[in-house]
């Protein structure tokens, strides 16, 4: 027999838009008894790791209209316009609110909150505590959410399913990795906010826990993916380790270089204009690859590859030091370069995921019971490229309207059948069970895993082709077969991270076939989706949100809509 837990909503994820929808739940309706269930205690969540800031209006030369407008066109209008629209107004009343919690925002010498520039933002919206944003906004989170009693956290559980039945979810299987035990976490509503998979590649800024746990589940469950094929590579990250040098260098001032020394992005076309840094960061990504294509990297013995530089000199200890503490350190101890006297060796980096589990406005999936929010939904404010720090603040926007809108609706929600939600989470057990006594043909998990990491750095980088997107499908399917093939070594029951890893293994799979896939179907260039074989964008076929559904024979897909609104789609130029 499994224990079973019974609560009001169950929320996968403990990190920016898991903790405030918790928050917006007791405080919607206090009395409510929310679960809080992460694989990581809740302050080792990505979210931790954010440097630059969190977007929202704040100065007089700044408008609400302005942030939409550049965030419509940040997504190269791809973007649903509705949701654009209540995401800008909430903003910066999220982002007071977490001021009022205790966050430490930088100030100017007036006492206004400081903001920075962030690439395609006209101003300076960017609000910014040092460059330790997220560890700051977490930390807020966190600590106000133990104002709240009614908060019961599962740290260190892992959710392997969604308990569904008669088409409502209502609750999920959680494995208590200290003592792996299977437990039936249930509850009316249940709201992902797991984080998004950038582990499926290789070179990355994103943590290890980033598997992208939260878009495998309900896409198991029958819930569509959306937009799947765009993901973001940030210009710079570290060459060797993917450590994120953050965007805040480049909105402090910091220039880009080729091995010439040439300031490329002023002296040669690649569509960011005057912006030049500031520039998106699917433009940026792709100007940096193109120097170095063009044999204007800087080259380096070894394995590492080459790179461009970032350089801060100019901008001189004092400032490097009061607004980049985090960036001289990290370029110090991981690159072995202090910015104060030498340029920053970076290049493109895979970062963030734009698609995710589909959602409505509310955070609601097709799934009765089912929400969704942060990095692992799609709730189409980014579309095929988000604007540097829109995310920190996607995080409160929706993961506040997620959780208010999960109180609606268990309103009128039967808890559901438990013995058939507790058989179903017995059933979770007898496989993982046989999962972690699993000798099979030998295969070592790291190795199949570097093998997928492989297929999707070939067929899903900064620039795409036709025949190495439809290899990587190829290939993402010959690594789900030696899937099958995967032995443990370790068979112990307590803290077993090779069973987790395992599990993890599952997820990524399925999320790398649905971005191979997705990506060979759409036949444009993009935001972040640079097709080397469809070059421009074309609206009259393909502005529209790819679905892609999980079948027994494998990726189905639909179309849906895109929300325009007063900025009518124009060809994406700065
Ligand atoms: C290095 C770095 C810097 C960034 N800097 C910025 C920035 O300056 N500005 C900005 O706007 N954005 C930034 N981003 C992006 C932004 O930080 C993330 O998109 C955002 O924090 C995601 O928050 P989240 O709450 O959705 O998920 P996360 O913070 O990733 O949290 C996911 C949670 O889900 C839990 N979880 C996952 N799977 C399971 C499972 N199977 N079972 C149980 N629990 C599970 C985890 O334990 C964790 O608690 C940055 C990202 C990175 C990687």
């Amino acid at each position: 027999m499994v224990d079973v837990f019974r609560h009001d909503v169950v929320i996968v994820g403990g990190g920016g838009a898991g903790l405030r929808a918790a928050i917006a739940i007791s405080e919607a309706q206090p009395g409510l008894s929310i679960a809080l269930v992460s694989k990581v205690y809740p302050m080792r969540s990505h979210t931790v790791s954010a440097e630059g800031g969190a977007a929202a209006v704040a100065r007089e030369d700044d408008s609400l209209e302005m942030h939409a407008y550049d965030t419509v066109k940040g997504s190269d209008f791809l973007g649903d316009q509705d949701v654009i629209q209540y995401f800008v107004e909430q903003a910066p009343k999220e982002l007071t609110r977490l001021e009022h919690w205790g966050c430490p925002w930088s100030r100017n010498e007036d006492g206004t909150v400081s903001t920075r520039a962030f690439g395609g933002m006209t101003t300076k919206r960017t609000w910014f505590a040092t460059d330790k944003v997220g560890f700051h906004m977490l930390h807020t989170l966190f600590q106000t959410s133990m104002k709240f009693g009614d908060i019961d956290r599962y740290d260190e559980h892992f959710v392997t399913k969604l308990l569904v039945d008669d088409g409502d979810c209502r609750g999920v299987a959680a494995l208590d990795m200290r003592t792996g035990e299977m437990k039936a976490v249930l509850g009316r509503a249940v709201i992902l906010a797991t984080g998004g998979g950038g582990k499926v590649w290789p070179f990355t800024t994103n943590g290890n826990i980033k598997t992208g746990d939260g878009m495998a589940l309900a896409y198991r469950e029958g819930v569509a993916l959306k937009d799947m094929e765009f993901v973001q590579y940030h210009p710079t990250g570290l060459p060797g380790t993917g450590i994120l040098i953050t965007e805040a260098t480049r909105g402090e001032g910091g220039y880009l270089l080729n091995s010439e020394g040439e300031r490329f992005l002023t002296t040669r076309d690649y569509g960011v204009g005057t912006k030049a840094e500031l520039g998106p960061r699917d433009m940026i990504s792709r100007a940096i690859t193109q120097e170095i294509a063009a044999g204007r990297g800087v080259k380096v013995p070894g394995k590492i590859g080459q790179y461009s530089h970032l350089d801060l000199r100019h901008l001189g200890e004092e400032k490097i030091d009061s607004r980049l503490p985090f960036v001289r350190e990290l370029s110090r101890t991981y690159a072995n370069v202090d910015p104060v006297h030498e340029p920053i060796p970076i290049r493109p980096v895979l970062h963030y995921m734009m698609g995710g589990v589909d959602t409505d406005i509310d955070g609601a999936t097709e799934l009765g019971g089912l929400y969704a929010a942060g990095e692992t939904a799609c709730v189409s404010l980014n579309g095929a490229n988000r604007l540097g720090s829109n995310s920190l603040t996607e995080c409160l926007v929706f993961g506040a309207r997620a959780g208010e809108h999960a109180v609606q609706y268990i309103q009128g929600a039967a808890a559901g059948d438990e013995a058939r939600f507790v058989a179903q989470v017995e059933a979770e057990a007898s496989r993982v069970e046989e999962l972690r006594g699993r000798r099979r043909g030998g295969e070592k998990v790291s190795k199949v895993r570097e093998s997928l990491n492989d297929a999707m750095e070939a067929g899903t980088g900064v620039y795409r082709e036709q025949a190495s997107m439809a290899k990587a499908v190829a290939a993402v399917a010959a690594v789900k077969a030696s899937y099958e093939e995967v032995s443990l070594d370790d068979t112990s029951k307590v803290f077993n991270t090779e069973l987790i890893a395992v599990l993890e293994l599952a997820n990524m799979l399925d999320v790398a076939e649905t971005v191979a896939t997705a990506a060979v179907n759409r036949k444009e260039s993009r935001g972040a989706h640079a097709c080397s074989d469809f070059p421009t964008r074309n609206d009259s076929e393909y502005l529209h949100h790819s679905l892609v559904h999980h079948t027994p024979e494998g990726p189905r897909f639909d179309k849906k809509d895109v929300t325009l609104g007063v900025w009518e789609p124009e060809e994406r130029k700065y």
